[in-house]
């Protein structure tokens, strides 16, 4: 009997089919016939529905919100987004870095709090973690740090000697090794973290004065984190269990948020700070910039297409509206490039025009063609023109988000301000933050990571890397993994 109330399966042109069960066939018990277009096309959309996972920060989820300012940040930028009162749509997405897509949510690893906020100015995206660090400063090593932490090129798998040889190879990694081995290393959901720019930006206001500043999305659930026992049973149970966790709570009208803080720093104080302020393996300490209040992010609606949404969503550090910018922090100089080739290369060159990546400014823009694409472009294609075509406009939008450089080409680290080092921030951490019992959970955690698998010489530069950040806490590594 007919059901007239259900839609009758189309394929994709619309034309309705005949059979969701049946292929076409000559009689019976007969061969299939070639012309059965319908069937053809189920098998191929079939075969070609996976596109490449991201490289890093496969494994993921996320849900839509909005971003309200609650107070006046004008006097230090003048970017529509940050206006007192605005409200403006977003997207967030979080992930796990190294894993693939398939790889289970509670392995210790930093977390990804990519955010995109849809303003009257074009997307601004803020692709940050949940940790305000990061394991190296210049984008030289970010591959073959990414490369140490995924899989071996003869077993394909993961290998804790791999991961130490890279880190006890690179002592900028000690801040946030130390950081990844303590509680915050797996949180309990995606709700319960914050989220941080890491990277120091630019702000600049309507007088063209600038400011460095760094994003502090503090979560309004709460801090949670897993112990490694709880983790390793999740990873094995539901191994999906933060992707549940987040779709679960807004389903149920639980929407999470986070309240938005800046530290800022004005521009002329950079060259003296006792540490670089654009170096990603430090903080700028609370008590030298105290934090600013902003506004704040909830999430309140879940994809209804995974992959067309989350899957195909693509942030980029790029994305920067007037009154926001860059800073001479190397690693984001060259995220600004990486994300948006990484995009090029994994959904195409037209990305932009995915509904999810597209903005809800208008778009003047002069590119044209390529696969996929989906917007019509209109005459004159090329500017200078005579004919009415776009024209940019320094006058309205100045390129104030800069600053001055100079001296000669060179392959060297950063210039080394008053207090800095490799291990004295991540020994803040170990003694001033964490308490008795949660550097008993650091030792744990370090010492149950070097038991898997890792080998001299590598051991031995892994505790003597632990001395430097604190000599009482290297013993006690040493002690727990030799006995
Ligand atoms: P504060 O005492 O002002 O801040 C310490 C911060 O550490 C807290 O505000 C909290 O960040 C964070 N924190 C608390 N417990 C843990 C933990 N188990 N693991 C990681 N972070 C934790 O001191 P300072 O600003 O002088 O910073 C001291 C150290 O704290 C730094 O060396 C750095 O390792 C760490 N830290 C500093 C941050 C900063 O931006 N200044 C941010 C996060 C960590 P939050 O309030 O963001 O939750």
């Amino acid at each position: 009997m007919a059901d007239n109330s259900r839609k009758p399966t189309t394929t994709d042109a619309g034309i309705p089919v005949t059979s969701d069960e049946h292929s076409l066939t000559i009689g019976p018990d007969g061969p299939i016939a070639l012309h059965d277009h319908y069937l053809i096309e189920q098998m191929a959309n079939f075969n070609r529905e996976r596109i490449p996972e991201r490289q890093p920060h496969a494994k993921g989820g996320g849900a839509f919100g909005h971003f309200e300012v609650t107070e006046d940040v004008s006097q230090y930028t003048k970017a529509a987004v940050f206006q007192p009162g605005t409200k403006t749509d977003v997207l967030l997405r979080f992930s796990s870095v190294a894993g693939e897509r398939g790889s289970p949510d509670t392995w210790r690893d930093p977390r990804g709090f990519a955010v995109k906020f849809y303003t009257t100015e074009g997307n601004f995206d803020m692709v940050g973690n949940n940790t305000p660090i990061f394991f190296v400063r210049d984008p030289m090593k970010f591959q073959h740090f990414i490369r140490s932490q995924k899989r071996r090129a003869d077993v394909n798998l993961r290998d804790h000697d791999m991961q130490w040889d890279f880190w006890s190879l690179s002592p900028e990694t000690a801040h946030q090794v130390t950081w990844l081995m303590g509680d915050r290393g797996i949180p309990r959901t995606w709700r319960h973290m914050n989220g941080y720019s890491s990277h120091t930006y630019m702000w600049v206001n309507a007088d063209g004065e600038r400011f460095w500043v760094k994003y502090h999305f503090k979560t309004d659930q709460g801090i949670e984190c897993l112990t490694q026992e709880e983790a390793d049973q999740l990873a094995g149970k539901d191994s999906d269990f933060h992707t549940r966790d987040l779709y679960e709570a807004i389903k149920a009208g639980d929407y999470p948020s986070w309240t938005l803080y800046m530290q800022i720093m004005p521009f002329d104080e950079a060259d003296d700070y006792r540490f670089n302020p654009f170096d990603l393996t430090k903080v700028w300490p609370h008590g030298d910039y105290p934090l600013v209040k902003v506004g704040k992010l909830t999430l309140n609606r879940n994809p209804t297409d995974y992959h067309t949404e989350i899957e195909q969503a693509a942030f980029e550090p790029n994305n920067m509206v007037p009154g926001t910018g860059v800073s001479p922090d190397k690693m984001l100089l060259a995220r600004v490039f990486s994300y948006a080739d990484a995009h090029r290369a994994r959904l195409g060159v037209n990305y932009k025009q995915i509904p999810v990546n597209s903005p809800k400014a208008p778009v003047h823009a002069y590119s044209k063609e390529g696969a996929m694409r989906m917007q019509n472009v209109t005459d004159p294609v090329y500017a200078p023109n005579s004919k009415g075509g776009p024209a940019a406009d320094p006058e309205r939008y100045p390129k104030d988000e800069t600053w001055s450089a100079s001296g000669k080409m060179v392959h060297k680290a950063y210039t080394l301000h008053k207090d800095d080092d490799d291990f004295g921030q991540a020994n803040t951490l170990v003694n001033k933050v964490m308490d008795d019992a949660a550097r008993e959970r650091l030792v744990s955690n370090v010492v149950g990571h070097l038991k898997d698998g890792v080998t001299e010489p590598v051991l031995e530069r892994a505790f003597e890397y632990w001395r430097n950040i604190d000599e009482d806490i290297g013993k006690r590594i040493e002690k727990g993994v030799r006995g």
